[in-house]
């Protein structure tokens, strides 16, 4: 018997290197261009808003900040309410609170485990009735998957509101032949160290509103007046992004198409050998849409499996492997105890998915024999 301790670590999703990153960082040095902002900002943003095919995109320090800028841009503020998916990861939803604003959470549907349309319009219909339209919507991808856009947005343009698209776990996803992220009003990346790509720390908003994200560059920088001494006649953030920062940006980007594969290579492999377990569950794929398969995420039928969420997560750690269970839905947070929430049915999908759902290490720079021993402790639980 193998010591548990002394086997390697196995993360959910770390950083994965090129190898190029040097030559941006280098550049960067070289020219003493490490702050502020500069040519691998500037073409950073170029970059990721052609592979998006959106106007414009503007990099800033993470993906937080970029929600927080879309919400200020469409002018959300006290007493305002913003319509949010529940599943998901707190940072879609705390610029709501930043801008003293009420979220309401919509629950998910069962074929992309993302926003329910139904709920969606359930929400709106209320909100209707009361008289007070929301300002936004902000949909998320989750785990690389997309949302039902046409649904969602044909909901949100009939009622006149705007949709942020959270497109953080999603960099390289496709609905529709169309990238993610380009979808909503605002789209918005992030490049934290677990996400596909990451510059250790950034994020990105694109948008095909020039004039916008125009406003989105001065509210991230102080929001400085054009005057020859130091004038503020609004509220700015100190949001932008490194020129060191996007320089390893860029790198990443270069390989994004390889790191998804990778990724995409994962989950199939996991479902290969896992997939026939009673009770196990792959997170679906809908037809038509292209997941970059950030996290492999499954349910477990407790009694099918003969094995919890909780009790396989602890048989992991003991073999040094990180695994974690689904996103708690924020209408189930402590942060957020009051919030209004609409479920998909008479039935609670999100609060379903966290009890059930499980996110394997996914990272691509994981070995298949890394794999393999995450594989086996799973099957070896299962027979115990
Ligand atoms: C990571 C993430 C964010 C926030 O990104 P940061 O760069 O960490 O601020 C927002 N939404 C979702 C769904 C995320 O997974």
């Amino acid at each position: 018997m193998i010591n548990a301790t002394s086997q390697k670590r196995i993360f959910l999703s770390s950083p994965h290197m090129s190898g190029n990153e040097y030559k941006y960082i280098n550049e960067a040095f070289e020219t003493n261009w490490v702050a502020p902002l500069g040519p691998n900002v500037d073409l950073f943003e170029k970059e990721i808003a052609a592979y998006v095919g959106a106007n414009e995109a503007v990099a800033v320090s993470s993906g937080t900040a970029a929600i927080h800028l879309a919400l200020s841009l469409l002018s959300v503020q006290k007493g305002d309410k913003v319509f949010c998916s529940s599943l998901t990861f707190i940072a879609s939803a705390n610029p709501i609170l930043y801008q003293q604003a009420e979220p309401v959470f919509i629950d998910s549907e069962p074929e992309t485990w993302n926003m329910s349309p139904q709920a969606l319009e359930k929400a709106f219909m209320d909100a209707t009735k009361k008289g007070k339209l929301p300002k936004a919507v902000i949909v998320v991808n989750l785990y690389g998957q997309s949302a039902k856009m046409d649904e969602l947005l044909s909901i949100c343009n009939n009622y006149n509101v705007p949709m942020i698209e959270d497109a953080a776990e999603s960099l390289g996803s496709s609905y529709k032949g169309k990238p993610s992220g380009s979808f909503g009003e605002f789209g918005i990346f992030s490049f934290n160290g677990n996400k596909i790509i990451t510059t250790s720390g950034g994020g990105m908003l694109v948008s095909n509103d020039i004039e916008a994200l125009q406003k989105a560059r001065f509210l991230a920088t102080q929001a400085r007046d054009p005057a020859p001494h130091y004038q503020h006649s609004t509220v700015g953030f100190n949001y932008r992004m490194s020129n060191i920062l996007a320089g390893i940006g860029r790198a990443q980007l270069e390989v994004l198409a390889e790191r998804v594969g990778t990724r995409r290579l994962i989950f199939e492999r996991y479902k290969n050998k896992l997939g026939e377990l009673p009770g196990f569950q792959f997170m679906p794929e809908l037809d038509g849409t292209f997941s970059n398969r950030w996290l492999t995420a499954l349910t477990i039928d407790e009694e099918m499996a003969g094995i919890s969420v909780p009790e396989l997560l602890n048989a992991m750690a003991l073999e040094n492997i990180e695994a974690r269970p689904v996103w708690k839905p924020l209408h189930l947070q402590p942060l957020f105890k009051g919030a209004q929430y609409f479920t998909h049915s008479n039935e609670d999908v999100s609060a379903n998915l966290f009890d059930s759902g499980i996110c394997l290490p996914s990272g691509s720079n994981m070995s298949l024999d890394d794999q393999m021993r995450v594989i086996d402790c799973i099957k070896n639980c299962i027979r115990c």
